[in-house]
């Protein structure tokens, strides 16, 4: 999502006259999209904040904005706190940007802005494609999340939850595509939930964008995250199945096995749904991968809702999941209400754990798909040999193929021939442009 707020930014500032440079060295500008979602996120960035003052030594006239989450959630604080930043700019406020960057260097005051809105979803600007392959795109349909997950502080930094006008959702896609692109993924917290309210009083919802999008051509691949199990619905799962280009890979953040937990939590589903989602979706398509987040440690998690966790995981299996340790945020009904009292090595080791069983499951799921041919969509060189190329099938995961004289943006069929838990290998059988 910041990758694509900064593609948004990107496209604010070149309409003003400025331009994105690759060398650090000659920039004027600094601008860091942040993260807040996690205490490391923002650790991260101080220690990249404390990096960049050499370099501020040797460019007086460099200024140093911070973007994004930790922005809003810090606002003028910031800059107190970290001297080398001149300006703190929050996730609905990137329109004032040009402004803020001439009043900083023409005034040389300090600027924060970070009022958050309830209509701004940016829908009329074009993002400009920073450091893209020329083959996948982020397309953001809403912005915003208002289901407060105890442990969340996305609802805070984000504010409400607002979506983004079908028609320029799919204006985009289609310009993307007549680019030469052939994916986009359509980006939101929570994506099931996408609705907008038309003029003449209906409203589109997301398995009618889906719908759109799919349509705009076969060799435009679409994919989407987030969903959230509460909202995931059968319509969505019937578009999908009923699309080929809808790549057949679901992210459904679990966050935990226990229904204790997920109570607590604020997540508005217990594991029983959650399964019954699970099933529906292997019902429509027996081939979908399915992705998750889980939270290890969360507030009073005990050893019996660790298992629990372990548990859903065997269930599911998870083609990939990503994985965390509980992290206390300021702001969320955590902070307020409850205590962060599993002791942090605890919290390690049951991550550990899940990390552990999950890599297994991931083996063995992808075990299964040797012998099978998959259409890949290329996207680059393999990192590790020149001569193999890699991309992904619609299922989200990684294969590696000889390179024969095949490019970046065509889709080939690969028959699958070894693995390793993150990656498949494979021998290409034909190619289509
Ligand atoms: N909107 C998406 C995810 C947003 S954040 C959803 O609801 O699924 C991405 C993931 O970060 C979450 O799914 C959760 O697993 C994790 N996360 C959020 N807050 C966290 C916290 N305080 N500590 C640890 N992990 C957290
Ligand atoms: Fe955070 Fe929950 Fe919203 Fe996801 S749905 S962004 S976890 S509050």
């Amino acid at each position: 999502m910041n990758f694509a707020d900064s593609e948004i930014v990107a496209s604010i500032l070149q309409k003003e006259g400025h331009t994105v440079v690759s060398d650090i060295e000659q920039a004027d500008y600094i601008l860091i999209n942040t993260c807040a979602i996690r205490d490391n996120a923002e650790q991260r960035i101080r220690k990249r904040l404390h990096d960049l003052r050499a370099l501020q030594q040797r460019h007086k006239q460099l200024r140093i904005g911070i973007l994004g989450c930790m922005a809003e959630r810090l606002q003028s604080q910031l800059m107190v706190e970290e001297e080398n930043v001149s300006f703190v700019v929050g996730p609905d406020a990137y329109r004032r940007l040009p402004d803020i960057l001439t009043q900083v260097r023409q005034q040389g005051v300090k600027t924060a802005e970070t009022e958050l809105s309830t209509t701004e979803t940016y829908s009329d600007i074009e993002p400009v494609r920073v450091a893209s392959n020329g083959i996948s795109a982020y397309i953001s349909i809403m912005r915003g999340c208002q289901n407060y997950c105890a442990y969340c502080v996305v609802p805070y930094t984000r504010g409400r939850e607002r979506s983004r006008d079908p028609e320029t959702i799919v204006a985009e896609a289609h310009s993307l595509f007549n680019q030469g692109y052939k994916e986009v993924t359509l980006l939101g917290q929570n994506v099931n939930s996408y609705r907008f309210s038309q003029s003449d009083g209906s409203s589109v919802d997301f398995p009618e964008l889906m719908h759109r999008v799919a349509e705009i051509s076969p060799l435009l691949r679409v994919r989407f995250a987030t969903s959230h199990p509460k909202d995931l619905s059968d319509r969505l799962l019937q578009v999908m199945a009923a699309h080929d280009n809808i790549c057949k890979c679901i992210h459904l953040p679990v966050q935990s096995g226990s229904d204790r937990m997920l109570k607590l939590m604020n997540r508005h589903y217990d594991s029983a749904w959650y399964l019954d989602r699970i099933a529906a979706i292997r019902r429509y398509m027996p081939d979908c991968s399915i992705t998750t987040d889980v939270i290890a440690g969360f507030c009073t998690e005990t050893e019996e809702d660790h298992l629990k966790t372990l548990d859903i995981f065997r269930q599911v299996r998870y083609d990939y999941a990503y994985m965390f340790k509980f992290s206390m945020r300021p702001d969320t009904y955590a902070a307020k209400h409850l205590t962060d009292d599993v002791p942090d090595a605890e919290k390690t080791r049951r991550l550990e754990e899940i990390i552990a069983l999950q890599g297994q499951i991931a083996l063995e799921n992808n075990r299964k798909e040797i012998g099978k041919t998959f259409e890949v969509l290329v996207e680059g060189e393999s990192h590790r040999s020149k001569e193999q190329l890699f991309g992904r099938n619609s299922q989200n995961k990684v294969i590696v193929f000889d390179r024969h004289n095949i490019l970046p943006g065509q889709y080939v069929q690969v028959k699958v021939t070894d693995c390793t838990a993150a990656t498949l290998k494979g021998e290409v059988v034909t190619s289509r442009q």
